[in-house]
């Protein structure tokens, strides 16, 4: 059974004034009974990790380099995001996939590195708007799943998030019947290739989750959680979805 995880991706937002909103969340989550990660911009990883460090909230970060040293000017490594106090990462996100043309490969790549490394990778897919438009959107989701993700993997140590590109702030969110058809898709394309342990692979739906759409969207068939970007900046909107997902 995978965990249920609330999941923070801060993007390129937040100075130091942004750790505030962390000692909101502790008080209001002092002992939650699902797992809560943010992840910050690289620039407060460790301050926050250390903020938390007496917390059960988890951190990590919005990406890492395929190596774990070298000629990389403006990158870190998986290792560097473990030495800063973070125990998750997220991979492949449209955004990076978008500004800075990750492809599949590059996102598998990644992805062995933070297992290398140890932490948890946060694998994130989905579809354009043109894409689902096309009917292609299943298609979609499964090669960029088999391209993502390298063989032999314990479920404990990824999480699949499922973004619709259309659906990050927009506030345009799918119905939950396209949202349970591609979790439903990714959990029978993950067992296929994985066995059991897709069982434990914590799938997460993020675009647009706010506080008033959250339980419904974590009643629906095969979501484990969220990945929340927007509404993980402000410790009130961040513990309504908490909330709905414990
Ligand atoms: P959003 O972003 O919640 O602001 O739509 C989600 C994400 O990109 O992870």
């Amino acid at each position: 059974m995978a965990n249920k995880l609330a999941a923070g991706n801060w993007k390129m937002n937040g100075t130091t004034a942004q750790l505030a909103e962390i000692d909101a969340l502790h008080k209001a989550h002092p002992d939650p009974s699902v797992d809560i990660l943010i992840c910050p911009p690289a620039t407060l990883l460790s301050r926050l990790s250390d903020a938390t460090k007496d917390s059960a909230i988890a951190t990590g970060a919005q990406d890492c380099h395929a190596h774990n040293s070298g000629a990389h000017t403006g990158d870190i490594s998986a290792e560097m995001v473990k030495d800063a106090g973070g125990s998750y990462v997220i991979l492949g996100h449209s955004e990076r996939r978008t500004d800075h043309g990750e492809t599949d490969a590059i996102v598998q790549a990644k992805t062995q590195a933070a297992l290398d490394a140890g932490l948890i990778a946060v694998v994130c897919i989905g579809e354009t708007e043109a894409e689902r438009d096309a009917g292609t959107t299943l298609d979609v989701l499964g090669t960029q799943l088999a391209g993502s993700l390298p063989d032999g993997i314990d479920g404990n140590t990824v999480v699949v998030a499922y973004e619709p590109v259309w659906a990050i702030g927009t506030g345009r969110v799918p119905t939950l019947e396209q949202i349970a058809e591609a979790h439903d898709f990714m959990r029978k394309t993950l067992a296929d290739r994985f066995g059991s342990a897709a069982d434990d692979i914590a799938l997460l739906y993020g675009g647009s989750v706010k506080p008033g759409n959250a339980s419904e969207i974590f009643a629906t068939s095969n979501v484990d959680g969220a990945l929340v970007g927007g509404a993980s900046l402000k410790a009130a909107d961040f513990t309504g979805i908490i909330t709905a997902l414990e």
